[in-house]
């Protein structure tokens, strides 16, 4: 390297040095602020089912451990709240892992079709509680191929529809349908006729812990990082997530995907 003995290039260097500085620890500062609130939100996200866990166990060393029936009872409940935990914990590694860029995207060809009707099958008993119907509009020929990770797809239809169940109304419908687009691609769309979405929340939907309702949200269960997830997954796929909602009315969420050729 030459030594610069310029002042004015000098003084420029300088200049330009420290600037970088700055800019390297502004970097570092939004990334701790980033990591802080993360933290903040996940200890926030346990807490709820943790003392709920406690609760029920407290109480049944406080005697209600005695009464039969009392009992299973409120073992069951303990262990739907560590139920509760889990798939919390499952959603906080698979989000972890998708921010860092740490998830291979593995493709292979599959029938779209099936994925969704094992997924219907896989939700019909949550459905059925709150006697939501879950139809396919099946105005296409079938199989549908197309190449995407047929896992991860699966966790984003699953995401999808369960939220159209719990965010749906008692007797509702929950409808998915797909239809062909130009390029090569096929959109697929999950409607609901539940509670909607207020418009001023929209843009914030797919953010992590985001909430429209959040006691309400919060007793139906859920991390919060259902549609957080389900945006990466279809962003590491290059393709696209969209969402019209009016509320009082209903949802759709529909994304694209490649067809097989
Ligand atoms: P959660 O675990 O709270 O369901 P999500 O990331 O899956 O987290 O969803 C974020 C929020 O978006 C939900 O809390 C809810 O307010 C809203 N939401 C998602 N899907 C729907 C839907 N189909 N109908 C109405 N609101 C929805």
């Amino acid at each position: 390297q030459p030594i610069t003995t310029d002042m004015a290039t000098l003084t420029k260097e300088v200049k330009k040095f420290a600037r970088d500085k700055k800019l390297e620890i502004e970097t570092l500062k939004i990334r701790e602020e980033y990591r802080r609130e993360f933290l903040g939100n996940v200890s926030h996200e346990l807490k709820t089912p943790l003392f709920t866990v406690q609760g029920y166990l407290l109480t049944l060393l406080d005697g209600a451990m005695d009464d039969k029936n009392i009992r299973k009872k409120y073992l069951q409940r303990a262990e739907k709240g560590v139920e509760r935990l889990i798939y919390i914990v499952k959603d906080l590694d698979m989000i972890t892992k998708l921010e860092a860029g740490d998830i291979n995207i593995e493709p292979s060809e599959f029938d779209i079709v099936e994925l969704i009707q094992n997924v219907f099958e896989l939700l019909e008993m949550r459905a059925a509680k709150k006697n939501i119907s879950l139809t396919f509009d099946l105005h296409y020929k079938r199989p549908i191929k197309v190449i995407a990770d047929q896992e991860k797809i699966q966790q984003v239809v699953t995401n999808l529809i369960v939220n159209s169940i719990k965010y749906g109304k008692q007797g509702g419908t929950t409808e998915v349908s797909i239809e062909d687009l130009v390029n090569n691609k096929v959109i697929i769309r999950i409607t609901d006729n539940g509670e909607g979405i207020e418009k001023h929340h929209i843009p914030r939907l797919f953010e992590r812990f985001y909430r429209v309702d959040k006691s309400g949200a919060r007793s139906e269960g859920g991390s919060g990082l259902g549609l957080a997830i389900v945006k990466h997954i279809i962003e590491s796929h290059s393709e696209k997530i969209y969402v019209e909602s009016e509320f009082g009315v209903g949802s759709e969420f529909s994304f694209t995907l490649e067809k097989a050729k």
